[in-house]
């Protein structure tokens, strides 16, 4: 290995509190205790005749306004850091909420007054109304002004951490960033290590809902959470691991090195084609942002080549979108692009919805084998009964560039091929001096440690762990989260000198979305299906999505959804027919 950057780790995850390391629950308290000062100053100025509010100058009822008023101040500080002007904004936003709900609707409520906009309540609320916001104001400015006290006090140079165990996680997926933020906590209060992640991309990217952007229901950036902000005290270095030394422990990002004391390999998989041809080339995937927005673009891209297609056999194959592969990614990918297309098929007055054709190609018996047989069932007919057509127990023999070629010889022609059928660690994992599993997998023990390598541990995708009975686990993200949590646990212990202990885990449960507010669900045993699964799957994975801010932007985005056809902007440039992004086609070769 070329030595030309060693490249040191800086910041500690054992370091002291920063503005941004700042746990919720203390912001949350400094949010309270501001409400608090901030409440009883703003009762004891209240102007006679302030309506409900008079309620507050007795002294039980300082002390429920100042226990109702701490909830929102300990939203402002839960919401994340901010300056002065944010936390002012945020208070704003809160007092204006706070006054519609509460001002104008629950109070009234509880002393027995229908809720209205009767010029009377209007006017007492308007006086309400300035005072909540100046109190939402005040509540931000001093909550700032707390929260840059702290800051001052606790933020220190950066210390030099060359006396800790040096713990390098490779990949910021879902189990990458669960070592990191976990082992965050465990050195809350004193350094113990130095963690460094790397990661070939920056944030963290929340798959379950890739499928959504691919059909334009959630903007592309909001299902990824920025690993600087998810992990605040961990030192992230953007780049591709080129090469890892495991006997002198070092590895390679382009031309920096890093040495590590333990190393977490993290990396999750990739898309196989299993070496059929023209699946590469004509196919596109579904792993990363890019790819879902290429989905996206291509198909939208194809809509409009359709448009102006004359000849009626080219029409109909460019509005034939096939997706091999049956599990969770395929199924919930197909049911999303047929509601793309039939909500955007209003702006093409030359298309109609009988010439669209939806394809599913699955090797298997039944789709969605990791359910159990009968809401897989449910799933297929409600899918059929909505027009897509499910080849249940068909192999791929290949792609060409506008048809996807079946084994028995029979060609789908198809304006759009998505290949989900299969992944597995990257050529990266599969090429590193460790046991590997028939897919290249990292062997580890249950414990997570890599099997014949010292210090080498690996989780998530990546890793083949062992479930028993000679199984491993399966490669979901509840798995890959808890597996980073053990691993970091696990480091906690081996660097005190303590057992490692194995890891342990069921699966709780796994939902689907199938598109037109219908899902299927399997939760500890439970089965559920059509809009209550549904409703599930979005509350769950609404609640897991990494970060309040990205999910107030999904539940807006799904709001929008709901009142407004799906949106046709074209932000990237035009794809060309195998998906490749590239300059737009001149118009004669349409
Ligand atoms: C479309 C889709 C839908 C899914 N839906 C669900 C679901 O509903 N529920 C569920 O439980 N699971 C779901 N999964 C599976 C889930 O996404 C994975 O199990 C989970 O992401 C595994 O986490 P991980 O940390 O092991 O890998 P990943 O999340 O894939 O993270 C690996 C990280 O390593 C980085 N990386 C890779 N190679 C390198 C390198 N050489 N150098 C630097 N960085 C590198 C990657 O960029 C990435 O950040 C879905 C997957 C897909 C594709």
């Amino acid at each position: 290995m070329t030595t030309s950057r060693h490249v040191a780790p800086a910041r500690s995850a054992g370091g002291r509190w920063t503005a941004a390391v700042r746990p919720p629950a203390v912001a949350a308290a400094i949010g309270v205790a501001v409400a608090a000062v901030v409440a009883l100053l703003r009762t004891a100025q209240l102007p006679a005749g302030m309506g409900a509010l008079d309620m507050t100058m007795s002294g039980a009822g300082v002390g429920v306004w100042v226990a109702l008023s701490a909830v929102p101040a300990a939203v402002i500080g839960l919401l994340g850091p901010a300056g002065p002007a944010t936390a002012v904004a945020r208070g704003l936003v809160i007092g204006l909420l706070w006054w519609v709900s509460w001002n104008l609707t629950l109070l009234p409520l509880l002393i027995g007054v229908r809720p209205g906009w009767s010029s009377a309540s209007v006017t007492v609320g308007f006086a309400d109304l300035v005072a909540t916001l100046l109190h939402g104001a005040v509540t931000g400015l001093g909550w700032s002004a707390v929260a840059a006290r702290v800051v001052g006090v606790a933020r220190g140079p950066d210390e030099d951490r060359a006396d800790l165990p040096r713990v390098v996680v490779l990949g910021g997926g879902f189990a990458g960033v669960a070592v990191a933020r976990r082992l965050e906590r465990l050195a809350r209060r004193r350094s113990r290590w130095d963690v460094t992640l790397v990661s070939d991309r920056n944030f963290l990217l929340f798959t379950p809902m890739l499928p959504e952007v691919a059909g334009g229901a959630v903007q592309a950036q909001h299902v990824g959470a920025a690993l600087r902000a998810a992990c605040p005290r961990t030192r992230v270095v953007l780049g591709r691991v080129d090469e890892v030394d495991l006997r002198q422990r070092v590895l390679r990002v382009g031309a920096d090195e890093i040495p590590y004391d333990h190393l977490v390999l993290v990396l999750g998989t990739e898309p196989t084609f299993h070496g059929l041809p023209g699946i590469a080339e004509h196919c596109l995937t579904l792993k990363s942002l890019p790819d879902a927005a290429r989905v996206r673009a291509h198909l939208l891209t194809q809509l409009e080549r359709a448009d102006l297609a004359l000849d009626e056999t080219e029409r109909r194959r460019l509005l034939t979108c096939t997706v091999v592969g049956g599990g969770f990614a395929g199924v919930e990918l197909l049911a999303e692009l047929q509601d793309l297309t039939r909500s955007v098929l209003r702006y093409y007055p030359s298309l109609e919805a009988t010439q669209l054709r939806f394809v599913l190609v699955h090797s298997g018996d039944r789709i969605l084998p990791e359910l159990g047989a009968k809401l897989a069932q449910f799933a297929d007919e409600r899918l059929r009964s909505r027009g897509l057509e499910i080849m249940l127990g068909t192999r791929v023999r290949g792609a060409t560039k506008s048809a996807l070629v079946l084994e028995d010889g029979t060609e789908i022609a198809s304006g759009t091929m998505v290949w989900t059928a299969g992944n597995q660690p990257s050529e990266f994992v599969r090429s590193l001096a460790t046991e590997h599993a028939r897919n290249g997998a990292v062997v580890v023990d249950a414990t997570l440690r890599a099997v014949g390598v010292e210090r080498v541990w690996a989780a998530g995708d990546c890793a083949a762990v062992p479930a028993g009975e000679g199984k491993v686990h399966p490669p979901t993200a509840q798995h890959a989260l808890r597996q980073g949590r053990t691993v970091a646990d696990n480091l906690a212990a081996v660097i005190a000198g303590r057992e490692p202990q194995p890891f342990r885990f069921t699966t709780i449960g796994m939902l689907a979305a199938l598109g037109h507010r219908t899902g299927v669900a399997e939760i500890r045993g439970w089965r559920f299906s059509g809009v209550l699964a549904w409703a599930m799957w979005r509350v769950i994975y609404l609640a897991k999505l990494p970060g309040l801010e990205k999910r107030i932007r999904v539940a807006l985005d799904w709001l929008v959804e709901i009142a407004f056809p799906r949106d046709l902007v074209l932000a990237q440039e035009v794809p060309d027919a195998t998906g490749r992004l590239g300059p737009a086609p001149e118009p004669s070769s349409r």
